[in-house]
């Protein structure tokens, strides 16, 4: 090995101190030319590039396989240590926090606003970090108790516990969408037709890595010195990209999700001035690649409007395609992407990640008109419910545009109310609907640009689920079951509405089975089968 002759041992000794301190250190180094960024990506958390240098975190397994390729480097010093400690202000209790909150006074922010603007907002405690701080979100909408027929939209920042710009702008959108409800109307609309889900600080443990007081001191990794975006699943590589299991605020993460059901969500980052679009795998463009750079450009134009020149101008004048910029696996968007058929970007907000407390309110001010239009790109496409024609029961339906799709960029409506989403650029689509156990439908759409086409959908069903035959009867019955993933209850009723047969009947398998019928005397009874969501009632004949 050649490190020895490369780096001074100095070096690398001050390094293994500073990851037994802190869990991770930072390096930065140059790659020669022609050399491969995705090897470096692969062996450590590379959190910025440019050109040919690699500004990277390393935990203490990845340093060791980061000494093995000999590349000299330096050690940066953490951006949460340049935080000055007398810049982090004392606030007033109940006050909107403009500078970085303490992570008790963030809790009493989270329930205060719970507690103060209950009609329009919910606490959502979804979990525990590795340490045990709470894992938080607000849901803002009208109605909050209710699942209404509203598109979900998701913020979560400050999963690298150190870039906490977008921690605290979260916290200001928060305040921003529930005490203005009431007086700007734009805002109304938003809360009224969205139900938005914001989560400050999704990395809690790292964001208050030396004391719960202050962001002093955080890290990028979480309390098990794991980078929570190299830990979801991802398409390529599978469950455990990172080699670690899924940590606790990536389980909770995942759970919140799939439980939300959101179409359109964006991951708030720092270290960088971009925003970044599936996909960070491969180099394959998403399906709605034209519709990514659309919803990427039209935060970045305005951000750049309202901030001093060179603001949000980082590689294609402040967008990039991941991979484009260096590929990583185990990085939530993709996961969001492909295996939720959601939507998500990468916001990242500010260069540098833990900047002095006076500058928070001015990067409020050049992000804030990007962050609500953000959120408004949620309800434009196609959206609609996809029901069972003859019971009219919510469907769970793939949704897909043929000569458009791939890569899961297809989208589903739900189990519960048959709602979907199908966010997309303004054009003329095919769209399929299939269920299965129904007739496929398709549908060709014209969808304008920044608008919503309603179309509901209800699909008929391929076969009767059931068929009892002969009828009239004499003796025996018998059932034919189309399906065999079901239970068939019946009930026999006279005419005058007695029920006859008491037990209901249970017949667990398809295909053909008598039904017990004994007892009935000769004439015309009603039975009544219950199989999944359907209800049927059928005239029976007994004769002699
Ligand atoms: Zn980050």
């Amino acid at each position: 090995m050649g490190i020895q002759a490369q780096q001074p041992l100095s070096v690398v000794d001050q390094a293994r101190t500073i990851i037994s301190e802190r869990g991770e250190v930072i390096v930065k180094f140059v790659i020669s030319s022609g050399s491969d960024v995705d090897h470096f990506s692969r062996i450590m958390s590379v959190d910025h590039v440019i050109g040919d240098t690699i500004i990277a975190y390393a935990s203490e397994i990845q340093f060791e396989r980061f000494l093995e390729t000999d590349v000299p480097f330096r050690i940066l010093q953490p951006p949460s240590l340049k935080l000055k400690e007398a810049s982090i202000t004392e606030k007033d209790a109940g006050q909107l926090q403009e500078g970085y909150p303490s992570y008790t006074e963030y809790i009493a922010m989270m329930e205060d606003y719970a507690e103060n603007y209950s009609d329009i907002t919910t606490l959502v405690d979804f979990g525990r970090s590795a340490e045990g701080r709470k894992l938080l979100a607000l849901k803002i909408t009208d109605h909050p108790g209710f699942r209404e027929q509203e598109p979900v939209f998701l913020y979560t920042s400050t999963m690298h516990g150190d870039e906490v710009v977008g921690y605290v702008l979260m916290l200001r959108l928060i305040d921003e969408l529930l005490t203005k409800y009431e007086t700007d109307s734009r805002i109304k609309t938003l809360v009224d037709h969205i139900e938005i889900w914001i989560n400050p600080v999704s990395n809690p443990d790292g964001t208050y890595f030396l004391s719960d007081e202050s962001v002093y001191g955080a890290t990028r990794f979480n309390a098990n010195h794991v980078d929570l975006n190299r830990n979801f699943p991802n398409p390529l590589s599978g469950d455990h990209p990172d080699g670690n299991e899924w940590q606790p605020e990536t389980v909770a993460m995942m759970n919140l999700m799939k439980g939300i059901r959101f179409s359109l969500a964006a991951n708030i980052h720092s270290g960088a001035e971009v925003v970044n679009y599936p996909w960070d795998t491969w180099s394959r463009l998403h399906a709605d690649d034209s519709w990514y750079r659309e919803i990427s450009r039209a935060y970045a134009d305005t951000a750049q409007k309202y901030s001093p020149e060179g603001y949000m101008t980082f590689l294609e004048n402040g967008i990039t395609n991941g991979y484009a910029w260096y590929s990583i696996t185990g990085g939530r968007q993709d996961y969001s992407n492909y295996f939720l058929h959601a939507r998500e970007v990468t916001i990242e907000l500010s260069d540098e990640k833990v900047p002095d407390e006076s500058v928070l309110p001015a990067y409020w001010e050049y992000n804030k008109r990007s962050l609500l239009d953000y959120i408004e790109q949620v309800l434009f496409g196609i959206s609609g419910t996809v029901t069972d024609e003859r019971t009219g029961n919510a469907l769970r339906a793939k949704i897909s545009i043929a000569g458009h799709d791939r890569d899961s960029s297809e989208v589903y409506s739900s189990w519960e109310d048959g709602l979907y989403h199908r966010l997309i650029n303004s054009g003329t689509y095919t769209v399929s609907f299939q269920s299965p156990g129904y007739h496929e439908e398709s549908h060709t759409v014209n969808v304008p640009g920044r608008s919503s086409v309603r179309l509901d959908i209800s699909l008929s069903p391929l076969m009767q689920p059931y068929k009892l035959y002969p009828n009239p009867f004499s003796d025996r019955m018998f059932i034919y079951i189309s399906e065999d993933d079901g239970e068939i209850l019946l009930d026999v009723f006279d005419l005058a509405g007695h029920k006859v047969i008491s037990t209901a009947e249970l017949i667990p398998a398809a295909g053909n089975q008598q039904i017990h019928l004994n007892g009935l005397v000769e004439g015309l009874y009603i039975i009544q089968l219950r199989y999944k969501d359907y209800v049927i009632k059928e005239k029976i004949i007994k004769t002699r």
